[in-house]
């Protein structure tokens, strides 16, 4: 690597200034971004509670020598650009000489670094930006930075901060991202000594994508590579069924640097038009190559925008080519459906267990109730006569079935243990998340284990969700709870039992047989708050004598 020089003051005063550390992850995105842009083929984050305790980002990359160590961590010091022009043809992804300097203001800073050939490593400790030690210390090639007590002095950032389980959360999801941009690189990642994550250097991206998105979206996504006078773009598009509420599954790297542009995903969205409903997101992994000079990255404090000169082109390529290997795809015809995961856990269901098949005590006879446009029940009362939303009366019958069963915790039996155990897996992202809130489903009855990175083993469902798809409930579910971030019972009592009856209630469109549809009505006029269901929404009206007599001028 370069000489560190100190940038002279009229290029300082070009560069997108900003606050550049915000909270944990932007330190490890500095120092991972260093890591890379010197050349380290093998990257470990090591944190302890989520980062605020301390980061540690170990590499074996090029080193710094030990007179730039005492450079290094100064203001407006960088090995990566030294004139002006060097602004517009950027090509490492730091160059602002910014990161170092504002990590050792905000805590204890170490570095111990040795050059690749160099016969020995040198250390320097910072603290509030002074140096306070410098010496020689036997490692192995490469840098190792310690960032400790993060915000120590600064009590009115470390207050913006969230839950170090959210904040760990950014961690893991920036990683995820810069080992998909960099598949080559082996990284790993530890949280308070647990391994989260490692993978090795040298992969395919295939390799990479199969491990940390794991099969379900691996296997769906369709390869597209174009290339114009502007740009190469090179990827993956999910097809239909892998498309999702939120852009956790959006990637995309500009000459290897990890950016948001909404422009891209809009066009790419466009791309996929009806194939996809309006408020779902496509995943997409796309790298862009363009010309250094075509691009300018010095637009975002935190480096995660860009501009590019030729806009207008680079986005018309995108749209024209995604729309392309969709329709090449044949996608248009039987993107909906995904059967396979059912066919699969309905090996292990093979009792007949839902609940509404019971058989009870007939009161209206089957005749009696009739289905309309599979969505409402109509059927004679003392009155008149009453129509009920089918999918809104399952719901809160099961609402409230689910609110008594799960308040009691007393589960054990209504459980449903399987045969052979269900596995599944997520993206380790998710992975992790689940992990974390294993507790959560046990309270509600679901034994679930760990079972590798990423990978699940359901060994019992609480016997309500039976002969439904478990995968996709836990899975579902699990997002929804990402999303809250913060799960305390109340919001659990309200939210998931919400979600859980949406999601296990008879569906509007269902055919239901004459019985099925006299045990529904059975059940619902046995809950309590039959009127509402759980959102609010109606779930009987009643139309009297007295009102059809007015509606035919009979009075
Ligand atoms: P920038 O990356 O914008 O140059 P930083 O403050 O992040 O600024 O780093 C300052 C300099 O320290 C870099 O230009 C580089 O020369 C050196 N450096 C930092 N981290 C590493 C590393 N992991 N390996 C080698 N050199 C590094
Ligand atoms: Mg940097």
């Amino acid at each position: 690597m370069n000489k560190i020089n100190l940038l002279s003051k009229k290029i300082i005063s070009q560069i997108a200034a900003g606050e550049v550390i915000e909270r944990p992850v932007s330190v490890v995105k500095e120092l991972v971004e260093n890591s890379i842009d010197a050349g380290a083929k093998n990257i470990s984050v090591i944190v302890k509670e989520a980062g605020l305790k301390e980061i540690k980002v170990i590499d074996d990359g090029l080193g710094i020598g030990g007179e730039d160590l005492k450079m290094c961590y100064k203001s407006h010091t960088t090995s990566k650009i030294f004139k002006e022009e060097d602004l517009n043809r950027i090509s490492s992804l730091g160059f602002r000489g910014e990161a170092l300097s504002s990590i050792a203001l905000v805590s204890g800073l170490q570095i111990k670094s040795k050059l690749k050939n160099g016969a020995k490593g040198f250390e320097v400790k910072i603290s509030k930006g002074r140096m306070l030690d410098f010496s020689q210390v036997g490692m192995p090639a490469g840098t190792q930075i310690m960032v400790e007590s993060l915000f120590k002095d600064t009590p009115a950032r470390r207050k913006f901060l969230k839950s170090s389980r959210t904040e760990f959360n950014h961690i893991l999801v920036l990683l995820n991202r810069l080992a998909l941009a960099f598949p080559q690189i082996g990284f790993a990642l530890r949280n308070n000594k647990k391994e989260i994550f490692s993978v090795p250097a040298g992969q395919t991206i295939s390799k990479r994508m199969r491990f940390l998105l794991k099969e379900k979206i691996h296997k769906r996504l369709i390869p597209l590579k174009v290339k114009s006078n502007y740009a190469l773009i090179e990827g993956f598009v999910g097809m239909p069924q892998i498309a999702f509420s939120n852009k956790s599954k959006q990637y995309l790297f500009v000459n290897g640097r990890l950016i948001n542009n909404p422009s891209i995903a809009r066009t790419i969205k466009e791309a996929y038009g009806s194939l996809i409903s309006n408020n779902l997101k496509p995943t997409f992994l796309l790298a862009l190559k363009v010309m250094p000079e075509t691009v300018d990255v010095n637009i975002h404090p935190r480096k995660e925008e860009v501009k590019f000169l030729y806009h207008e082109a680079i986005i018309g390529l995108i749209n024209k080519k995604v729309k392309q290997v969709l329709r090449n795809k044949n996608l248009f015809y039987k993107f909906e459906s995904g059967e396979d995961d059912f066919k699969k856990e309905s090996e292990f269901f093979r009792e007949d267990f839902d609940f509404w098949r019971v058989k009870e005590e007939e009161e209206v006879c089957d005749s009696e109730i009739i289905q309309i446009k599979n969505k409402y029940l109509a059927v004679p009362s003392k009155k008149g006569f009453l129509v009920i939303d089918q999918h809104a009366a399952h719901e809160r019958i099961l609402f409230d079935e689910l609110k008594r069963n799960f308040a009691k915790r007393k589960n054990k039996k209504e459980k449903v243990l399987f045969k052979r155990a269900l596995t599944f897996e997520l993206p380790i992202t998710e992975a992790n998340f689940l992990e974390q809130n294993l507790k959560v489903f046990e309270a509600l009855g679901f034994e679930i284990e760990l079972f590798g990175q990423g990978t699940f083993k359901v060994n019992a469902v609480p016997k309500i969700f039976h002969c439904r798809r478990i995968e996709e409930l836990i899975t579902e579910l699990n997002q929804l709870m990402i999303k809250q971030k913060k799960v305390d019972l109340d919001w659990r009592n309200r939210k998931i039992l919400n979600f859980l009856a949406c999601k296990n209630a008879i569906k509007t469109g269902e055919k239901l047989k004459p019985k099925e549809r006299r045990r529904l009505i059975k059940k619902l006029f046995k809950t309590r708050k039959k009127f509402t269901c759980p959102h609010g929404r109606p779930v009987i009206v009643e139309f009297s004598e007295q009102e059809l007599d007015k509606l035919f001028k009979r009075r």
